[in-house]
């Protein structure tokens, strides 16, 4: 069915339509290959909608970003007290992305954003167990009873963590750093579990989930998933 091309535009999340209305009036926008007029619609199933030198995704296009959170950023869809949303920082992407779970505001690292409601809910549901990797700093010198708590399992109020793995113990002046990987995604739950033992999260970054990897990508950017990897998340 053929739409107005701000609607189609703002509809996919692109811009609002005042500004799709905008780039239509400045001629950055074609539709197989003629610049469109303002006023002229187009049929999203059919027709080749470019916007700025890019093709507009058809709504069924699924997308699958990893980003790497930087801490401040919040992974709700709006925020209350007005601080910076994740998705704010994903430009050029004409889906609706949201984010797979949750990482909290101050915690940093790697994030997966979708638009693939059904893979979102499979990789949410307590079933499908995967490893998640953070890097923790804690403040104070971690001694070894409060690491065999942590990897045998720490009672919190809701319930006994499972065993986690720590590894990559390193001491600073003044703070620890270690990587723990745990198997459940409990709210706050490593903030929760180093607290419990006495030693605060005083930075969190998420390092891994499952194969996929942070890796060198810098605060704030993010990437598409290759096909395989999306393959191997189903
Ligand atoms: N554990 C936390 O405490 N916070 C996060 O953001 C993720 C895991």
């Amino acid at each position: 069915m053929k739409e107005r091309l701000q609607k189609l535009i703002a509809a996919a999340g692109l811009a609002s339509r005042r500004q799709a209305e905008e780039w239509i009036a400045a001629g950055r926008v074609l539709v197989n290959d003629h610049v469109a007029a303002l006023g002229d619609k187009a049929d999203p199933g059919s027709d080749r909608i470019q916007v700025n030198g890019r093709l507009l995704p058809r709504s069924e296009d699924k997308v699958y970003l990893l980003l790497h959170k930087p801490a401040g950023y919040v992974t709700t869809l709006r925020d209350p007290q007005g601080r910076p949303i994740v998705t704010d920082l994903i430009k050029n992407c004409a889906a609706r992305v949201f984010p797979v779970g949750r990482l909290d505001a101050g915690t940093e690292g790697l994030l997966l954003l979708t638009n693939d409601g059904a893979l979102a809910q499979h990789l949410a549901h307590p079933r499908h167990k995967v490893d998640k990797t953070y890097l923790v700093k804690v403040r104070g010198r971690l001694n070894e009873q409060a690491r065999e708590r942590l990897q045998q399992g720490v009672d919190l109020d809701d319930g006994p963590t499972l065993p986690a793995i720590l590894s990559q113990l390193r001491f600073t002046t003044g703070n620890t750093w270690f990587e723990l990987t745990l198997r459940e995604g409990r709210n706050r739950q490593v903030r929760r579990m180093c607290e419990a033992v006495g030693f605060p999260v005083v930075r969190l970054k998420r390092l891994r989930i499952g194969f996929l990897e942070l890796g060198s990508l810098a605060a704030g950017h993010y990437r598409p998933l290759t096909r395989a990897e999306v393959a191997r998340l189903k």
